[in-house]
């Protein structure tokens, strides 16, 4: 009963998407999305996708989950929405807080409520300013991110994040943002070992800090494995080192864990799989895994008891700050998580199963490196295979040939994500059994054949 032609004709007509070239392409035309259940999602002419990128890297425990539904149905009829503004609460908000202290790391016993990712990280913003006026240092402004980061499309999300391309539209950034490069060994570490690499690309920490003085920065923000600027698997040695000169230097370590969080690298948080001990934590996404918006920051102690002891209003909240509806999605989301131990799986079974089974794929003729941490995963495109990683050779990028690998990809029933540089990028739910992820590698090799044999025509 669906009308595919109208409903992408209104789609083209009325809908600005985000992140779109608004001067539309026929091959721009969408595909009309109608169903989801488990790890697969349909369009509108009946065609199944394995969704390897889980929505927006946030549909944790996979689609259809009728509890949660349920969950979200009761809390409707009880208490549509109230907020938590003026020595006031609800029963959700209080549960979920107290739920989050307990699967968060030892110093997390606070959390502040938001409404997404990039509102998180305009907290965050706003709270270590806060702090660090607080401390009787107000002259500690400046926070230290990294280029090619992604943290929001806020205006302070964007200015954290590090793409060019973002920053120039709005006159970003905002002051007191400064950026890094990122440890990303393909591009940088040509005649190091990782390790050697780790240490180098966190001393460019410690060489801004410098630049900038050391008493004027405030926090360090980093995603434990950068995500959508195309899953760049930092070096063992890489975020100790970087924790070590937070300390040095008493600046706040913030880990944003919007994709990272709630079991994508095997543990509650990505910080716990690096063995870090971050001040503050940004999360969104798989709180829910996607079925309501919901976001927020763990608080640490260091912040929340200086706050408290000092006192004096944070003048900072939203209307939907803990809305009720995505406290008990939430919470059954938590719920389903533990009671599957979907977590422990992704760290001792399903996780080194899909490792094992991704990183074959650098055998295939266009696959110059494939990397896997948990369920996040990148595979690089190459036209000729060098000895080592950092002598294949490219694609020229007016080939496109990551966005025409991604195709065939849909095509053979498998969603990834193409980014610049001919990468492609994998995320999918954690509930994905043996089965499924053979499925899955079967498909992408699929595409990737078809890509080959395009490329030979
Ligand atoms: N931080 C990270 C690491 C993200 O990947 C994203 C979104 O992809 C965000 C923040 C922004 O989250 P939202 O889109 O919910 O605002």
């Amino acid at each position: 009963s669906i009308n595919t032609q109208r409903l992408q004709a209104l789609d083209s007509a009325h809908h600005l998407h985000p992140f779109a070239d608004y001067r539309l392409k026929d091959s721009q035309i969408s595909r009309v999305i109608v169903k989801g259940e488990g790890a697969y999602i349909w369009d509108s002419e009946g065609n199944r996708l394995l969704d390897g990128m889980a929505g927006l890297w946030c549909m944790n425990v996979g689609y259809g989950r009728k509890s949660i539904a349920d969950a979200v149905h009761a809390q409707m009829l009880q208490l549509t929405y109230y907020n938590s503004f003026f020595q006031t609460t609800h029963v959700p908000a209080v549960e979920l807080a107290a739920k989050l202290v307990q699967i968060s790391p030892p110093q997390f016993n606070h959390v502040f409520f938001v409404g997404s990712g990039s509102e998180g990280n305009d907290t965050i913003v706003r709270l270590v300013r806060h702090y660090w006026d607080k401390q009787g240092s107000p002259e500690r402004q400046v926070i230290i991110s990294r280029l090619n980061s992604y943290h929001g499309s806020t205006m302070a999300g964007a200015s954290l994040g590090g793409w060019p391309s973002m920053h120039k539209q709005g006159g970003l950034p905002i002051p007191g943002i400064v950026h890094i490069g990122q440890p990303s060994y393909l591009e940088g570490g040509k005649g190091k070992t990782p390790e050697e690499f780790g240490l180098e690309a966190a001393s460019w920490l410690e060489h801004k800090i410098l630049e900038v003085g050391a008493d004027k920065v405030a926090a360090f923000i980093g995603e434990p494995v950068q995500g959508a600027g195309g899953v760049i698997v930092p070096p063992s040695t890489y975020w100790p080192e970087i924790q070590r000169i937070c300390n040095k230097y008493g600046i706040l370590l913030v880990a944003d864990e919007v994709v990272c969080g709630f079991g994508r690298l095997g543990h509650w948080f990505g910080s716990e799989y690096f063995g870090i001990s971050p001040d503050l934590i940004t999360f969104a996404k798989g709180v829910t895994s996607g079925y309501v918006p919901l976001g927020g920051v763990l608080v640490g102690d260091r912040v929340a008891n200086a706050l408290i002891e000092k006192g004096g209003e944070f003048n900072h909240g939203y209307t939907y700050s803990g809305h009720p509806i995505g406290c008990v999605a939430a919470l059954e989301n938590i719920r389903i998580l533990e009671e599957e131990k979907i977590v422990d799986r992704v760290r001792t079974d399903s996780g080194p199963y899909l490792q094992k089974k991704f990183e074959a794929l650098a055998s295939h003729p266009l696959v110059g490196s494939a990397e896997t941490i948990g369920f996040l995963g990148g595979l690089n495109l190459v036209k000729h295979k060098g000895a080592t990683v950092h002598e294949h050779i490219p694609f020229e990028s007016a080939l496109s040939v990551g966005m025409i690998c991604r195709a065939h990809m849909f095509d053979s029933g498998v969603i990834m994500r193409a980014i610049p540089g001919d990468r492609l990028l994998m995320s999918p739910p954690l509930t994905l059994t043996h089965a499924e992820i053979d499925e899955m590698i079967k498909l992408i090799g699929l595409g990737l054949d078809q890509t080959l044999a395009d490329l030979k025509q």
